[in-house]
């Protein structure tokens, strides 16, 4: 855990929050300002600060971030239709909360390239 996280505050459940979803590695919960009908994010239990500072020891736990937004989407019923997953990294890419998080927006169709 790292000192002043939102997210590993939300982890440790010292914040509350809307979870979908937790197991061993990640944790998965609605974010409180949803971009589309639904809008979860996907984070690591372990703080890493963003893509970024994943080291190779990581590699495991990014594919599992991967893996379980793909098990939301078909739980949620939009994998079919198609949905968007987004990892914003640092300020270029418009990060805004520096613990790794996989964003799974469905329920609506997304353009690319995003803005
Ligand atoms: P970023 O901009 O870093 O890629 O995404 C951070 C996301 O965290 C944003 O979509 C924002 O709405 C969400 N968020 C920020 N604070 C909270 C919070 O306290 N609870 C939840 N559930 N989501 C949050
Ligand atoms: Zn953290």
């Amino acid at each position: 855990m790292s000192e002043n996280c939102l997210f590993c505050k939300i982890v440790a459940g010292d914040i509350p929050s809307a979870k979908v979803y937790e197991d061993e590695v990640c944790v998965a919960f609605n974010d409180i300002s949803p971009q589309a009908p639904t809008h979860v994010l996907i984070i690591p239990r372990k703080h890493i600060d963003s893509l970024d500072k994943a080291e190779k020891t990581d590699k495991e736990t990014l594919g599992h971030l991967l893996f379980t937004a793909a098990e939301i989407a078909r739980e949620k019923g939009f994998a079919a239709d198609g949905y968007r997953t987004v990892i914003n990294t640092n300020s270029d890419g418009g990060q805004t909360v520096f613990h790794l998080h996989v964003h799974l927006l469905g329920g609506r169709l997304f353009v690319f390239p995003p803005g």
